[in-house]
């Protein structure tokens, strides 16, 4: 077993690496996805076999990681490697196969997300069921109840966000003049232009209140890193591409921003 400190550090460069992110993703939008895609970027797969690649080791080396934890058997950790198995399991195995966008995925994105699927996975399994400590009594406390409410909420949130978006694409001539995209209506939609990054946001920011730990707390940044700018990006293309796009629907925080 890797010692303690060793942890620490790959905690922190997680830490480091949301840092980056954020900042690099203020000045380039990630090309992955039809409407942000762009040629230079090397060579492509289709997007939903990125997804799987990339998403498949979240939930199969959790699981690796998670039995090699000296708390394996115990109640709290079980129930923390259940929600994270909800989300990653979805993630990687149901929504590719639900996609109906033809996009594609630059292989080196799909690679920056695999590696970095790899140190978060360490990082929140070895917590959950070696470094960290949830005795039963965990189940009492209300950080435990507020996190996983959140967590729930968020994923909904996420799930049902993808799936509107997914039934714009029902009819293969809607959208025809934008490229297949249209106004997306509904839901979280009603609020923000990407309640899909906000329910995910939400997400992992139960999650690291429900574990109360620094490796929940280092996905929480990290996922508002990657996500935040995107959604801002998302906003704006939204509006430079359709005239009519409701003009109160903020980009990712409902009546903020
Ligand atoms: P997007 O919202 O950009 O796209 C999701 C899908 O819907 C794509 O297939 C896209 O097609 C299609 N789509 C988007 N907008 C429209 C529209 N207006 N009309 C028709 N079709 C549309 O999401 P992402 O691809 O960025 O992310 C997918 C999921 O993965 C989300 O749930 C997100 O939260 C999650 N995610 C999580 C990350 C994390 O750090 N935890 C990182 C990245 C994503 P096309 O591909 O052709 O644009």
């Amino acid at each position: 077993m890797l010692p303690a400190a060793v942890y620490s550090w790959f905690v922190s460069l997680e830490i480091a690496l949301a840092v980056v992110t954020f900042v690099a993703l203020c000045f380039i939008v990630a090309p992955y996805g039809g409407r942000h895609g762009r040629a230079g970027w090397g060579p492509t797969v289709p997007a939903r076999v990125g997804w799987v690649i990339m998403e498949a080791p979240a939930s199969i080396l959790f699981l690796i990681f998670y039995l090699l934890g000296d708390h394996r058997g115990e109640l709290v950790p079980i129930i923390f490697l259940v929600l994270w198995q909800a989300h990653y399991l979805q993630r990687a195995f149901v929504y590719p196969f639900l996609m109906r966008s033809g996009s594609r995925m630059p292989v080196v994105v799909m690679l920056m997300a695999m590696a970095f699927n790899l140190l978060n996975t360490w990082v929140n399994a070895r917590w959950i069921s070696q470094y960290g400590s949830y005795p039963a009594s965990w189940l009492g406390d209300p950080r435990f109840w507020i996190g996983v409410v959140l967590f729930v909420g968020g994923y909904a949130l996420n799930v049902t966000s993808d799936r509107i978006l997914r039934r714009l694409r029902r009819s293969k001539t809607a959208g025809a003049a934008t490229g297949g995209y249209s106004i997306p209506q509904g839901g979280g939609y009603r609020f923000v232009s990407s309640p899909n990054y906000l329910g995910e946001i939400i997400e992992w920011t139960g999650w690291a209140i429900a574990t109360w730990s620094i490796a929940g707390l280092a996905f929480a940044l990290y996922t508002f890193a990657n996500l935040a700018p995107r959604a801002m990006a998302n906003h704006r293309w939204y509006q430079q591409t359709f005239d009519d796009y409701p003009a109160e629907r903020k980009a990712l925080i409902p009546y903020v921003i």
